[in-house]
């Protein structure tokens, strides 16, 4: 991280956030403020291929500023490492608040579902089209705002007023409409609007619907003869259900349009203040024995595809899909558009991004009662354990002890920050045979999610 260092200076790389196919995400600390930004990093060395698409990403998320979207800071390339500065969303990914086989409460999900429907009618009307929403790429802030993360496969399907069909076969299985799995050219909106179909039978039963919308999918059929007696759909309300009906349809141009969903009963309906902010997190509510029969599954990645066929698509040059995309994505032309671009941060200079950095992300979170840091520090210093009270207390005392330290049973002190994370770590680590590790990875079980390959 040396070089990282050396055009940041007084930033602290405190922590990493998460890991990508391709690179990491990291948390860059203010050292004087606190404040806090997301950087991505991207080592093209290592992954060559990724170039193409982190250039993509850039430019297309580099486009976009509304509350329910990532912000973009920046971007800089280092050599063969490539950062780019994003908002950084300190409340996690929306997959840790949905319970196994559970989901949510109604309400929780129902105004999750709305910000998502927000980001994304935001991101139709910009032209841009995610291709792979999913609860992992939705993040939240402190004050639980949603907003829509990773446009590594994001694309502008409309230009100049002009859409385009698209063709590239991606996204996450599950989540993915069945026109794209089909193979032929298809149209951006509708396809998205499936996928944020899927997420709300996720918040909703806390399982997804099935494997993939294909014939061979037994689940699929079945929703699709109306036999909706089994699970998800028999824990889910029925106007919600009816609403769902209307989503998760074959044919889409029948699928209902953001603008019709926005009229749907379900979708108006009132919940009381008190139920929609009632956030509960897994470390409250840990399910005991999570036995869906479609779990979730974690995607080893969708961003940098290096199959053959994304690998063909994106050479393809021949194809409409790519002389738009490279025309779209180049950032010189997209600027001379007119297309009103965010304030967008260079680091091309070597600059001091005290300011600039996170100056606009910070007034998005006013009241906020924790520091980046402490948020940090709650989000990492957590496990589960699978032993009982007593039992871990005397793990934890054995631990603690061979570490030298004085025990009492209430709520230790904590002060710094890192110092706290630091003996945090020693001390899990000392309790590795007691923790359980299907609940703190992912509190639904954890498994690759295969990518849509042609
Ligand atoms: P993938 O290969 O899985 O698509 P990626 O390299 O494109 O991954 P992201 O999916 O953007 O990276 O991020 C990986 C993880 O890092 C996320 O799932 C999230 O947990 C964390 N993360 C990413 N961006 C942020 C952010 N702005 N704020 C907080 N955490 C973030």
């Amino acid at each position: 991280m040396s070089n990282v260092t050396a055009f940041v200076e007084g930033w602290d790389f405190v922590q990493t956030l998460g890991e990508g196919a391709y690179g990491e995400v990291k948390l860059a600390v203010n050292t004087q403020t606190l404040e806090a930004v997301a950087v991505k990093i991207i080592n093209l060395e290592r992954v060559p291929q990724a170039e193409e698409n982190v250039r993509k990403e850039v430019c297309v998320h580099r486009m976009l500023d509304h509350e329910n979207v990532i912000k973009f800071f920046g971007h800089r390339k280092d050599d063969k490492i490539q950062y780019i500065f994003l908002e950084y969303a300190s409340g996690g990914e929306l997959f840790d608040k949905i319970e196994p086989d559970v989901g949510m409460p109604e309400a929780e999900a129902h105004r999750y579902f709305k910000d998502l429907l927000s980001g994304v009618e935001y991101l139709h009307t910009r032209g841009v089209t995610h291709r792979d929403l999913k609860p992992e790429n939705l993040l939240l802030t402190v004050n639980d705002v949603l907003k829509i993360s990773d446009f590594g496969l994001a694309t502008v399907f409309r230009y100049q007023g002009k859409e385009r069909l698209l063709e590239k076969c991606c996204g996450t299985v599950p989540y993915v409409a069945p026109e794209v799995m089909l193979r032929k050219p298809y149209n951006a909106e509708p396809s998205d609007i499936w996928s944020c179909a899927v997420i709300l039978v996720a918040l909703l039963a806390g399982e997804l619907p099935w494997d993939e919308p294909t014939y061979i999918c037994q689940e699929y059929c079945d929703w699709k003869d109306c036999k909706i007696t089994q699970s998800p759909w028999t824990k889910i309300d029925n106007l919600a259900l009816s609403l769902l009906r209307k989503l998760l349809v074959e044919n889409p141009s029948k699928r209902y349009t953001l603008e019709q969903i926005q009229k749907h009963q379900w979708f108006n309906k009132k919940f009381s203040k008190q139920n929609a902010g009632l956030s509960r997190t897994l470390s409250s509510s840990p399910s005991d024995s999570p036995s869906g029969k479609r779990p979730f599954k974690r995607r080893c990645s969708s961003q940098y595809p290096s199959s053959p066929v994304h690998d063909k698509d994106r050479v393809a040059s021949s194809q409409p899909e790519l002389s738009h995309q490279q025309r779209d994505c180049q950032g010189d032309s997209i600027a001379t558009t007119g297309v009103d671009l965010a304030p967008v941060f260079s680091f091309s200079q070597p600059v001091h991004p005290d300011h600039m950095l996170l100056s606009s992300q910070f007034q998005g979170t006013p009241g906020a009662s924790q520091t980046p840091m402490q948020q940090l520090v709650r989000r990492m210093t957590r496990f589960f354990v699978k032993t009982d009270k007593s039992e871990t207390l005397k793990l934890l005392d054995d631990a603690l002890s061979g570490y030298g330290y004085s025990c009492k049973h209430n709520s230790p002190g904590v002060g710094d920050g890192l110092e706290f994370k630091r003996h945090f770590m020693k001390i899990k680590g000392k309790m590795k045979p007691s923790i359980n590790k299907v609940l703190p990875a992912l509190p639904l079980i954890p498994s690759q999610t295969v990518k849509v390959q042609p």
